[in-house]
């Protein structure tokens, strides 16, 4: 092999500037020429492609966000979208693409994949549910991002007797809200898996200042049925029967930015390094992940489309520590 691509596809996370400088200095040890792909498969498809060297990838390690860009490009849905993209690779001489990204990402490398082009996945989302890796780059960092601000609306919370909401990222997948209502000891958390009944985020958010606590916090995933939204406009409309002060904080895409954390840039560089790895050894169609502690590759045919399961059991854990 001499050529090799590189893009980072759905939401950018802090960490994938760590993988994609792992892919081209890991690419480059191999002798390989190492491309970067701009924003996405919509790059793939525009041609729009830079050759890498190891400095271009130097200094890139703590920043957030990406530096080829990223994009949410439907247009790769379609048949001919994928031609025009391996007509761009084919033009360029690339043999084999990684593609760093989450479950949609995923799916549009495995579909690449199955029409006959070598690509190697890296598993990056905030939403922690692609089947394949236990872990995602970007979970730990937003993790903390949401911990931080948590923590110090509780020291308000406890100060003023008021009661908040905080809104977390998860559309369809409420781990970040499970984690960080556990991590941060919030005394309701509400996900878009599980139903809820604003009645009852009410009643518990009120029994934690009968058991003598100073706050009350309620973890919110933004693709619960009962979003932050939600739940404000149901304590306003009962507020004289409620009896409490609700602030609302929705943390949006603050916990999107940010420098990664150690263990981001640690599994970003790991997941990497594997990727290449793996196309040195002539292995592809797989998603590098880490599975008990070590970067592994499951095939993309098993992970692609498949989403791991929240453990619910860790919410009635959290139930009962919210005493
Ligand atoms: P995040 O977890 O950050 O949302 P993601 O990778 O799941 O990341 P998506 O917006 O779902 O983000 O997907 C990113 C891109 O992957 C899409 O814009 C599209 O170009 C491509 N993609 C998604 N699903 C498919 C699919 N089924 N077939 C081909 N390409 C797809």
């Amino acid at each position: 092999m001499k050529r090799i691509a590189v893009l980072t596809s759905g939401g950018d996370a802090p960490g994938m500037n760590a993988a994609i400088r792992a892919v081209v200095r890991g690419g480059l040890e191999q002798g390989w020429e190492v491309f970067g792909v701009r924003q996405g498969y919509a790059g793939l498809m525009g041609g729009d492609f830079v050759s890498l060297s190891a400095r271009d990838v130097g200094g890139i390690i703590q920043q957030g966000g990406t530096v080829l860009g990223s994009a949410r490009a439907p247009e790769f849905k379609t048949e001919e979208g994928r031609k025009q993209a391996l007509a761009n690779l084919e033009a360029r001489g690339v043999e084999a693409l990684v593609v760093i990204g989450g479950g949609g990402s995923q799916s549009g490398a495995y579909v690449l994949s199955r029409m006959g082009f070598p690509v190697v996945g890296v598993a990056s989302t905030i939403d922690n549910d692609l089947y394949g890796s236990e872990t995602t780059i970007r979970v730990d960092t937003a993790l903390n991002i949401a911990l931080e601000a948590i923590d110090r609306l509780k020291v308000t919370a406890s100060s003023h007797h008021r009661a908040f909401l905080v809104e977390v990222m998860g559309r369809d997948c409420g781990y970040l809200a499970l984690m960080a209502g556990i991590a941060g000891g919030a005394e309701v958390i509400v996900l878009p898996e599980v139903e809820s009944d604003p009645e009852e985020v009410i009643e518990t958010l009120k029994a934690a200042y009968r058991r003598g606590k100073a706050h009350a916090i309620a973890v919110v995933a933004e693709g619960a049925t009962n979003n932050a939204n939600e739940l404000m406009l149901y304590a306003q409309e009962n507020q004289k029967r409620i009896g409490f002060d609700l602030r609302v904080t929705i943390l949006g895409h603050v916990q999107r930015g940010g420098m990664p954390g150690a263990f981001d840039r640690l599994l970003a560089t790991r997941l990497g390094v594997g990727a290449v790895e793996r196309l040195a050894g002539g292995e592809h169609g797989v998603l590098m992940g880490l599975i008990r502690g070590e970067i592994l590759a499951t095939p993309l045919d098993e992970a692609a489309g498949r989403k791991k399961p929240l453990d619910l059991g860790l919410l009635e854990m959290a139930r009962v520590l919210a005493k």
